[in-house]
């Protein structure tokens, strides 16, 4: 064959767009439009389109190749020297079994969050190995899997001990050697609540007047300059008066030192990072939360329990699951929805990998080098500051840290600079002999050679406090001794991987998730040492290629969403929505407006929305919504009528959680500015816009966008993201700051040559980290950079277009609950099947359950409207896969006909026994209505690609009364 072919893939956008040129025309056609200029132009509304950009920052797309070629220039500005500078962030050594078979693996990092547990054994196995392990290793009873990095998990400890306290004052006690980047989030975040933290030394404990009214404690365990303090008798004093302790403990520390439970801690928190991920510039990582018995119904976030299949089989679910659906609007007590999960599995996978020995080793191997080096160290004349240690030494040099500091620096190792006379040197799994022979030469210590090195931190003695040494027993489930080899490891990963159903077998249609293509060329990156080896607190000359690559996100963010300014630090959507929030808070405050606290929400709004209000500490309103699901405009007037200068913000997602462009938005944004209101447009939706409109053009002022869903990042199993907040520039000075922040100097009022202004950004941390989880923006500089601005705007249109293709075929066996202008959608449609229900008797669930049966991840069920299911296609599906499942839930809705016509009975038909395993259909007689084929193979094809659940339908309301949140016993399977 010779010319070129109409389906010829020239550029990466023709590879990320699934939809031919060809295909589209096909789709046109059924949605009935011209063009999908024509579609767009009728979809979004004409007051918010946005004129074609004349020049734009985002340059024009280059192919994967070059794109990855300029990053690795990037990557050559940061410069990578041994982190000895601790603060919760330690090198670690990720086995290569665990980088290539769950990092790298498309099966891991493109699955969705669990809430369909049929497909999703694999990963909550994982996670309730992740949960189990930090149980065992804290000494508490139950942990979540849920965490977003150890300074929010402090916050969340802090918020479960004044739920859960008796003491009913507003007092928080805080250990005086927490984490310096820890205390700057609490401060933050105690603020916008109302509770007045008091600082205490863990040595004296706190003094009676701060104990009183206090209603818990937080204590850092080992402290962060290094000291180990015995936290019993301060936790004591503080149980007498009632009140609650939290204690951030060091996992690996856990393995040698008594656990926070065996010391009568309530609640542990902290970090799983040193378990084998990387540092990535301060993240992503999985922290955690775990709580003493009694306490595990107040956990916020996902928790991963137990539960059995309609066989009587044991099957792992979400617990408690409801409850984070809606996230309790104005009675929530967090608003964590995307968390860390495939950090935690790596985690798990560490400690499955390395079982309780392997870690204690490495443990212990830590502990004699910093005892070595402390020796060295006074050798050489320095003074130690603290004599028990875990593997942070505090070291004196009169009037010479700073040199010293610079010293080490020089030959390759970052240490941390406390003050003129004092600094840190951590030491982690992958600190050698050799290190510590360099550093004895950097403080002055003569004659020390590696063979002596070697043989001192042999024959170190740890500085572990005798009285602290562990006791109690922890991995002991055959779990962590199963899989030593590695041959077994990666078998245990494919067998776990195996029960799951990511987007590497098929789509996955989820409303507000936009599962599109992760594609490999943006994951190369994230792995790539000069991106995962770096601190989050490294000085700014050796980050310069990272600082550059947040540059150009933050300009390019900015100008696609027609605001000023952009932050990178929340670690999630939900953390954005916080951030935002808070700025809001933060302008009217500094105006005088301390009474605007009343955030409005439509009754449509993601749960998330309501509970980040309640964080900021605003008081949520909700809007009422019209029959065609947009924000009832009269209520709205009433509402900003009724609280008038109390107005602080209305919270707004655009396109609507309804999937619809609604017309009345500047309207909207204009009544809620005349009265002296913020608006905040939640960008979860962007996928519906890119290119074609822009938040800060039609009233916005602040929004948070999600990278996990518009920008490529993959959602992992529920984790990591980005949730990036962007704002006019009147809110910059309140959007997080970071005491640690690299560039925090540079961003002061230049204008940048499309104008996109880089200001100080002022307000204090919602994240550990300067920069959030800077690791994976790779994935989405390398996608912006790929797509061009013209490649990001025709992914807009075949995703739109997609909605609307799936909504014109569907419609008429599921009504399309809400349309806008001429009949359409704007990335996803709701699918209402309420009335086949009141037909046939059939559920969603039964729907979403039969999906499996055919091959299919469902859509989201029951949000926002119940009764329903939410689609969204994205622009990666090709046509011949958009078929595939229209054909499939044709096909579904004609076995609810048949059911309603009593071809099959009520309770016996494949929708109610849905999704059906393998033994199912081949284990004994088949006493079934409908046949074994009909069961497994309803369509043609299906049998070429069949993909088999591991479990039947899961018994939900059991797992809820019968809470188990750890590894099962094995004999639980038989
Ligand atoms: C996904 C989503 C959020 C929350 O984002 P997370 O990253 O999960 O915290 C908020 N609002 C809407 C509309 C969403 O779809």
């Amino acid at each position: 064959m010779t010319g070129s072919s109409p389906n010829l893939q020239t550029s990466f956008a023709d590879r990320h767009i699934g939809t031919t040129p060809a295909d589209q025309r096909t789709m046109l056609d059924a949605v009935g439009h011209e063009s999908l200029d024509a579609l767009v132009r009728a979809a979004i509304p004409e007051s918010i389109q946005a004129a074609p950009a004349t020049h734009s920052s985002i340059p024009a797309a280059v192919g994967e190749t070059e794109a990855l070629a300029e990053l690795r220039a990037k990557a050559g500005r940061n410069t990578v020297r041994r982190a000895m500078i601790g603060l919760g962030y330690h090198g670690t050594h990720t086995p290569a079994v665990i980088q290539r078979n769950v990092l790298e693996n498309p099966s891991w990092y493109t699955a969705y969050t669990p809430y369909q547990p049929e497909i999703s054994q694999g990963r909550l196995e994982a996670l309730i190995n992740f949960q189990t392990m930090v149980a065992d290793l804290t000494g508490m009873a139950t942990a979540g899997a849920s965490m977003l990095d150890e300074g929010t998990a402090v916050v969340e400890g802090m918020l479960l001990a004044r739920r859960a306290s008796k003491v009913k004052g507003d007092a928080f006690l805080v250990d005086a050697d927490l984490l310096p980047q820890t205390r700057a989030l609490l401060d933050h975040r105690a603020r916008a609540v109302g509770i007045a933290l008091r600082e205490f030394d863990a040595v004296s404990g706190p003094s009676d007047d701060q104990l009183d009214g206090a209603f818990g404690v937080i204590l850092q365990y080992p402290g962060g300059s290094g000291r180990i303090v015995d936290p019993s008798s301060t936790i004591e004093r503080v149980h007498a008066g009632g009140g609650i302790a939290v204690v951030a403990a060091d996992l690996l520390a856990m393995t040698l030192l008594a656990a926070p439970g065996d010391l009568g801690a309530d609640v542990a928190v902290g970090t799983s990072q040193r378990f084998g991920v990387p540092l990535g510039f301060g993240g992503p990582h999985a922290g955690y939360l775990a709580v003493r018995a009694g306490l595990e119904r107040q956990l916020p976030g996902r928790l991963v329990g137990v539960s059995f299949d309609a066989d009587g089989q044991m099957a792992y679910r979400l617990s408690l699951q409801t409850r984070e659906q809606h996230i309790r609007r104005e009675k929530a007590t967090s608003n964590i929805c995307t968390a860390q999960v495939l950090l935690a599995v790596m985690a798990s996978m560490y400690a499955v990998y390395h079982g309780p020995e392997g870690l204690r080793f490495i443990a212990e191997r830590v502990a004699r080098t910093a005892s070595a080096l402390a020796a060295v160290a006074q050798e050489a004349g320095l003074g130690l500051v603290h004599d028990a240690f875990f593997d942070t030494v505090t070291l004196r040099a009169r009037d010479r840290a700073g040199a010293l500091v610079d010293a080490a620096r020089e030959a390759g190792y970052l240490l941390h600079l406390v003050d003129a006379d004092t600094f840190q040197v951590s030491v982690d799994e992958t600190t050698t002999p050799d290190d510590v022979t360099v550093l004895a030469a950097v403080f002055g210590a003569v004659d020390v050679t590696t063979p002596a090195t070697e043989a001192a931190v042999r024959d170190a003695t740890t500085r572990l406090p005798s009285a602290l040494l562990r006791e109690s027993e922890y991995l002991t489930h055959p779990v962590f001794s199963a899989h030593r080899s590695e041959t077994r490891m990666m078998r245990y990963l494919k067998h776990l991987a195996d029960k799951d159903y990511a987007l590497d077998r098929g789509m996955i249609p989820l409303g507000s998730c936009t599962m599109k293509l992760n594609a490999a060329t943006e994951m190369a990156a994230v792995t790539w040492p000069e991106f995962a080896n770096v601190h989050p607190f490294a000085p700014r000359a050796d980050v310069e290629g990272y600082l550059d690559m947040i540059d150009d996100l933050e300009t390019w963010l900015a100008e696609v969403t027609g605001y000023d300014t952009v932050s990178l630090q929340p670690n999630a959507g939900s953390q954005g929505e916080l951030a935002g929030l808070l700025a809001i808070r933060g302008y009217h405050l500094s105006n005088g407006d301390e009474g605007r606290t009343v955030c409005l929400i439509p009754s449509s709004a993601h749960g998330t929305n309501a509970a980040s209000a309640v964080l900021a500490g605003m008081r949520v309103v909700v809007v009422a919504c019209d029959e065609n699901g947009n924000v009832d405009l009269d209520d709205l007037r009433a509402r900003v009528a009724e609280h008038g200068d109390t107005l602080a913000a209305l919270m707004v997602t655009y396109p609507s959680t309804h999937g619809v462009y609604e017309h009345d938005i500047r309207e909207i944004c204009d009544a809620v500015h005349d009265a002296g209101g913020q608006v905040y447009v939640d960008g979860a939706n962007l996928n519906a816009l890119l290119g074609h409109a822009r938040f800060g053009d039609f009233g916005g002022d602040v929004s948070h966008l999600n990278l996990h869903k518009t920008f490529c990042i993959p959602h992992g199993g529920g984790g990591p993201g980005v949730g990036p907040v962007a704002a006019k520039s009147h809110l910059a000075p309140f959007l997080p700051g970071h005491p640690f922040a690299q560039d925090a100097d540079r961003r002061t009022g230049s204008v940048t040559a499309v104008g996109a202004r880089r200001e100080a950004h002022g307000g204090g941390p919602v994240s550990a980290a300067p920069y959030g989880s800077p690791s994976i923006l790779p994935i989405t500089w390398t996608y912006v950079r790929m797509m061009g601005l013209e490649g990001l705007t025709r992914a807009t249109e075949a995703a739109v277009l997609g909605a609307n293709y799936i909504a014109a075929r569907l419609r008429e066996a599921f009504p399309v609950l809400y349309t806008g202008a001429d009949g359409l959608v704007a990335h996803e449609c709701i699918l209402d099947l309420r009335p086949m229900r009141d037909a046939t008797g059939i559920t969603v669930d039964d729907v979403a359950k039969r999906l499996v049966d055919y091959g299919f991840h469902a859509p989201t069920m029951s949000f926002p409207v119940a009764g329903t299911l939410m689609v969204e296609p994205t622009e990666s599906e090709d046509l011949a896969e958009l078929d595939r499942f229209v054909d499939a839930m044709l096909a579904i809705r004609a076995e609810a006909s048949a059911v309603e016509r009593g071809e099959w009975p009520a309770d016996d038909n494949p929708l109610v026994h849905a999704p059906h395993t393998a033994s199912s259909v081949i284990s004994g007689e088949w006493a079934h209505a409908y046949t074994r084929e009909q069961a497994v193979y309803p369509l043609p094809g299906i049998s070429t690609r069949k993909y088999w659940p591991p479990v039947r339908r899961i018994d939900q309301a059991y797992g809820d009364r019968n809470l188990v949140c750890a590894c099962p016993p094995v004999e639980a399977f038989a």
